[in-house]
């Protein structure tokens, strides 16, 4: 089946979808985007990555380029006709298609709205999940404003490519003072030796994942102690459990950080409680 593209109105297979050479996207990464995982053919989490994809607008002044129940109907309409069940709906906003110039266009400029779908293997995200994957650490070398979550995204890329090359699935980024910031595409958590959950505060040197905050109401109510602080690389290393959280995967257990095992190198306990309760606590729509 081809696969379909919203864009700018349409709905296209993606052999003819595309957004004009001068799209701000393509020429600057001038845009914002956002992913929400789709399971059982609903959206999870819709109402909390429009929330947060409205504010990366406001930071980057992007005007909204139609209504938020306008774009709600885009997504769920490309989930359909992609049959997508299980897997993700992509949307991204750029400040429009405009003669090449840094400063920006006139405001009368439309914005460029593309929607895709795609179907995911959950049973192969599941399996990734149950064994328990790699990072490697790297230097932080990200704007400080990584809060807004723009398509500018080249150091993610590198980090993650340098992250395969090392056999290990995600790269978290080390800032000048030794601390974890997070994932490529991913929040970081550790659990202490005395069973804290720990994660940096969402300031503006990550991300403030979707699946980070629906994980603090998880962590309440299954009664773990939640601690928002930055944690040292060697924390790490020596922590009871590792694991990462995104849209996408849900949450992923570490089980080795620079080819160190965490632990005995197992998926831990908490992180696959956690994991498993996560859908309880999501909205779906
Ligand atoms: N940090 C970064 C850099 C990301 O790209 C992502 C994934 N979008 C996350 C964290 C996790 O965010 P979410 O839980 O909303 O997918």
């Amino acid at each position: 089946m081809a696969r379909i593209a919203y864009v700018n109105g349409r709905y296209r297979p993606h052999a003819d979808a595309a957004v004009p050479v001068e799209d701000r996207g393509y020429q600057f990464a001038d845009g914002a985007y956002e992913v929400c995982e789709v399971r059982g053919g609903r959206l999870v989490d819709e109402r909390r990555h429009m929330q947060r994809l409205r504010r990366s607008l406001g930071e980057l002044r992007i005007a909204e380029p139609m209504s938020f129940a306008a774009l709600s109907v885009v997504m769920h309409e490309t989930v359909r006709r992609n049959r997508v069940v299980d897997g993700i709906v992509y949307v991204q906003v750029t400040r429009g298609v405009a003669a090449r110039d840094f400063a920006f266009p006139p405001p009368q400029c439309a914005r460029s709205v593309v929607v895709t779908a795609r179907s995911l293997n959950r049973s192969s995200i599941d399996a990734i999940a149950a064994a328990g994957v790699a990072v490697v650490t790297l230097p932080e070398n990200r704007w400080p404003r990584v809060d807004i979550k723009s398509v500018s995204l080249l150091p993610n890329v590198l980090a993650k490519q340098t992250a395969r090359e090392h056999g290990a699935r995600e790269a978290w980024f080390v800032d000048a003072e030794g601390f974890v910031t997070e994932g490529t595409s991913s929040n970081a958590w550790i659990v202490t030796a005395d069973a804290m959950v720990v994660t940096r505060p969402a300031d503006s040197l990550i991300l403030r994942g979707i699946t980070r905050t629906v994980l603090v109401d998880v962590l309440k109510a299954q009664g773990f102690e939640l601690v928002e602080r930055a944690f040292t690389r060697e924390e790490a290393y020596g922590a009871r459990e590792a694991f990462i959280t995104s849209a996408s995967q849900i949450l992923t257990p570490v089980v080795r950080i620079d080819g160190r095992l965490v632990a005995d190198g197992q998926p831990g306990p908490i992180a696959r409680a956690l994991r498993r309760g996560f859908h309880r606590h999501a909205e779906f729509s």
